[in-house]
């Protein structure tokens, strides 16, 4: 019963920028959480690399592989790296300068192990996202999609405890002290974070209600 096992067959999956200068893969990849994100964040973070179309479906989401940093390994271009936060509070949100592609979403704090991978970064090295990381689980946030989408509260659960798996486990087995988006002697992102001034956020927004 395949669609039931969350661990699928463990590949080290490419992860590359469009123009190819960040490289590196996704190992583990069975053991990854694939949800479609339609907040109105994700979408902002989409037009805010001006790349809405290639980032979002026809609903406004975002195929997102949620899975631990210390399975991410950059192995060329990491200078490339870029993070911004829509507000002071916000996710760090990833992306590279050569060419606006998305990388992932992490929380400002690296003791949370936890990113939520892009598709985008997912797709340009070979190898399909269903085969290494299985379909998508669930859709998330559907209260600010364009158009109609099912959202299921048993598959929002286990997205839920999910989460406190990957998260709780790293914790308990040190694994969150590998991550290729922080330094953690110091706790600070590898890239100093844009944090969107107001003016900046209701710009972005009022393309995405454009959309709608
Ligand atoms: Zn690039
Ligand atoms: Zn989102």
């Amino acid at each position: 019963m395949r669609a039931a096992s969350w661990e699928l067959v463990a590949v080290n999956h490419p992860l590359q920028c469009r123009c190819g200068t960040l490289k590196g893969y996704v190992s583990h990849s069975g053991n990854v959480n694939r949800c479609v994100c339609y907040c109105r964040d994700c979408q902002a973070f989409a037009h805010f690399l001006g790349r809405p179309a290639e980032i979002l479906d026809a609903q406004g989401g975002t195929d997102v592989i949620q899975t631990r940093p210390a399975n991410v390994t950059f192995t060329q271009g990491r200078d490339v790296l870029a993070c911004m936060r829509l507000a002071e509070k916000g996710l760090l949100r990833w992306y590279t300068t050569c060419c606006n592609t998305p990388v992932g979403n992490t929380l400002a704090d690296f003791r949370v192990s936890f990113v939520g991978l892009v598709h985008n970064c997912l797709e340009g090295g070979g190898g399909s996202l269903d085969d290494s990381f299985g379909p998508i689980r669930a859709h998330v946030n559907t209260k600010s999609t364009q158009g109609k989408v099912q959202s299921s509260p048993v598959a929002m659960v286990l997205v839920i405890l999910r989460f406190i798996a990957l998260a709780g486990g790293a914790r308990i087995n040190g694994s969150y002290k590998r991550t290729p988006f922080f330094s953690v002697d110091t706790g600070a992102p590898v890239a100093t974070p844009k944090v969107l001034s107001l003016s900046e956020r209701e710009a972005l927004s009022a393309r995405i209600s454009s959309t709608e």
